[in-house]
């Protein structure tokens, strides 16, 4: 069956600047398999060469075509509403590039849209700026809406806390087209030429990754190598179709099986987890219980 993979990035490929342990054969696989796949990532801070150079130094073997960030998806968006429109941007240089190969100016001066991305470098003028726009008329446009981005040391603000101190002052809310956002997932889905049925998103986020994949009809799977883990199910009324422990799980079936997609797998099948001695229950097979 033909069949192809959205794949977030942080918690799923890689942790920072370490990668997950088998995230370089899962990709590997899948290109060996020739299955389509793209890299997601809701962080607009860097451009879609930046990343690929940072994975392939960290060991995973990608090339630019393979990255999608909701920079891309939220300039390809504003492309479509305002052909050659402007912006007033706080973010960073994956932002700023992206509006400018869609055709849109960067002003500070009386703009279509504020546009927020991720920015370590955001002032309070810029904050007052895009402020006294918006109450003008200008659209509010959030990159995305996650509250915090995981660092080495911690937590950092994400882009959602940024556009929150605007809508807060500004009574205004704004529209945010990053994950779990139909406009970036579909952007990505079409990119890979694939139908809802066909297309599968992988993440390690119930509200972003699993929700927004959900919502569109497309097949689900979660890794518990990230944010989630098995016992927070429970308080969700959706579930992802598919759990497992990290993409390290899903190679010897890509092996196996290049053509079937992973969804299809049946639990525990010669996965690192049914294989380990003194194994507790598959994940999968703990999900389906309802019970960690
Ligand atoms: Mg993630």
């Amino acid at each position: 069956m033909r069949h192809g993979y959205l794949i977030d990035m942080d918690g799923v490929l890689c942790r920072g600047r370490e990668m997950i342990p088998g995230a370089d054969s899962f990709i590997a696989a899948l290109r060996e398999a020739g299955i389509p796949f793209l890299l997601l990532t809701n962080n607009s801070q860097r451009s879609r060469r930046d990343i690929a150079t940072r994975l392939q130094r960290i060991g995973i073997p990608v090339d630019e075509e393979h990255i999608f960030t909701s920079a891309m998806a939220t300039a390809r968006f504003l492309a479509r509403m305002k052909p050659n429109g402007t912006a007033y941007v706080i973010g960073e240089g994956g932002l700023t590039t992206a509006l400018h190969l869609n055709g849109f100016a960067i002003v500070d001066h009386a703009p279509d849209f504020v546009v927020i991305g991720e920015g370590r470098t955001v002032t309070f003028e810029q904050l007052e700026q895009a402020v006294q726009f918006v109450a003008q008329g200008a659209r509010l446009i959030a990159t995305n809406l996650d509250p915090n981005c995981p660092t080495e040391s911690g937590l950092r603000p994400g882009c959602g806390a940024i556009v929150a101190m605007i809508e807060t002052a500004t009574g205004r809310k704004a529209f945010s087209v990053g994950k779990p956002s139909p406009v970036m997932l579909r952007a990505a889905r079409k990119e890979l030429d694939l139908r809802s049925e066909e297309t599968c998103i992988i993440g390690d986020t119930m509200e972003t990754d699993i929700w927004g994949g959900f919502q569109l009809g497309y097949h689900t799977i979660l890794v518990l190598s990230g944010s989630t883990q098995l016992a927070d199910l429970a308080q969700y009324a959706f579930r992802p179709e598919k759990v497992v422990a990290s993409v390290e799980e899903l190679v010897a079936p890509l092996r196996q099986y290049p053509q079937r997609p992973l969804w299809l797998a049946p639990s525990g099948e010669e996965t690192s987890l049914s294989r380990a001695p003194n194994t507790r229950p598959t994940v999968s097979a703990a999900v389906q219980g309802g019970r960690p």
